[in-house]
């Protein structure tokens, strides 16, 4: 249906007239990612396996594709745009097929960004690490500040009711590489830097989206402001009770009770909820700002504290009422939850399979199409199989690594 074998070919790289070709290359490390492969030193065996040359598509006379050296030098000097497209072109077939269009609440396609950090050290690195110093105790009591470097991204998921698709990834750049032609002695850039970098171009390649879903760190007028301009809305949690506008909201409401309580039987929770729309106390933001409070008290557990969640809406997020807000808000978890987290423990995501800023990235967008493939296969074609596991999203994915994904051995 995606026709991954022809996307796979069009994969190019900076090697000339090389033996294996970048798309083979970039076939082998598809398949890597898909089978859940914990290193190219694993992988290295299979690359002379008979079922693994067929799948890559390697001419039948090779008794070996390549060696994993060849497949991180392929990596490091990829054309980004040509791995890219791959993921692009699926999801791009995927919404023809109507796969996107009934949206989650009121109709609209979310998409959530967020902050990851897969790969740190403080012994290897390259020229696209960032740098941090963090103390360290030594064996005789003292603490020393060494260097550590690390690769952090900035994580855009589409996120639904029944499945959550890798959209696009953004590095954060060190000082000396920032497109804005930063020095070695600037800082290196931050991840509200990279986050409006990657929306922009998100929205651009993906038009069909609707509402930016975030966390703690974006509800701020610059990054408001370039969400109105993509005309997208958002719903975005906030945190510090000091900051605009939900100091403004959180003066409102005062004392007040909610305007709004009512009991979740299926969840089993006590819902309260506080509205104040149309505030406008951000500076650098021209234009209303709603702030949803719900208050979440769990009914089998009544001995724990309520949590609180506080949200700021903008754009055409507002239409949804204030417990879709809640929901959609909560629902930002499955970007760690679907994301971050079974990439690193299901999936073998966090493991340095090569270290070269290039080549991360490279491999990501590989691996990015290899879990989008399989959360498609199992939604779409395997309808029963997220049905038999109730509405929990994220379960299915995570039970999803047996059976589905084992490569049949020669006859
Ligand atoms: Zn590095």
């Amino acid at each position: 249906m995606y026709g991954l074998r022809q996307l796979l070919e069009q994969v190019e790289d900076a090697r000339d007239e090389p033996v294996t070709s970048a798309g083979r290359v970039a076939a082998a490390v598809f398949f890597c990612g898909l089978l859940r492969i914990r290193s190219f030193n694993a992988l290295e065996p299979k690359l002379a396996e008979k079922p693994f040359l067929h799948l890559v598509g390697a001419p039948a006379q090779r008794d070996r594709l390549c060696s994993a050296d060849t497949l991180s030098r392929s990596l490091r000097g990829v054309v980004l745009d040509s791995v890219r497209s791959i993921a692009v072109a699926m999801l791009a077939k995927a919404e023809r097929n109507k796969v996107f269009r009934e949206g989650w609440f009121g109709a609209l396609r979310y998409v959530a960004l967020d902050g990851w950090e897969p790969i740190c050290s403080f012994h290897r690195h390259c020229p696209h690490c960032l740098v941090r110093l963090v103390e360290v105790k030594q064996r005789d009591g003292t603490v020393v500040k060494v260097e550590q470097y690390y690769h952090r991204y900035v994580v855009a998921l589409l996120i639904d009711d029944r499945l959550d698709l890798a959209l696009d990834i953004e590095p954060l750049l060190p000082s000396d590489l920032r497109p804005d032609g930063g020095t070695e002695d600037d800082e290196d850039e931050g991840e509200l830097t990279a986050a409006k970098r990657l929306l922009r171009r998100v929205k651009k390649t993906y038009p069909w989206l609707d509402v930016v879903v975030a966390d703690g760190l974006y509800p701020n007028g610059p990054f408001l402001t370039l969400i109105r301009e993509l005309r997208m809305g958002s719903v975005i949690i906030i945190r510090n009770e000091g900051h605009e506008p939900l100091r403004e909201a959180t003066h409102i409401w005062g004392d007040q009770r909610a305007q709004q309580t009512f009991v979740d039987e299926q969840a089993r929770e006590r819902i309260e909820l506080w509205d104040c729309p149309d505030l406008e106390t951000l500076e650098s933001y021209k234009g209303p700002i709603r702030v949803v409070r719900g208050r979440v008290t769990d009914l089998r557990q009544s001995d724990q504290a309520p949590h609180t969640w506080c949200m700021v809406v903008t754009g055409k997020a507002t239409k949804l009422s204030a417990e879709q807000i809640l929901r959609v808000g909560r629902g930002r978890w499955h970007i760690e939850n679907t994301g971050f987290h079974q990439w690193t423990k299901l999936w073998k995501f966090a493991h340095v399979f090569t270290h070269h800023g290039n080549g991360i990235l490279a491999l990501y967008w590989l691996f990015f199409a290899a879990f989008n493939l399989l959360t498609l296969f199992l939604y779409l074609q395997v309808r029963c199989y997220g049905r038999d596991r109730g509405k929990d999203v994220t379960l299915s994915a995570r039970t999803g690594d047996r059976g589905f994904l084992r490569v049949r051995p020669a006859g």
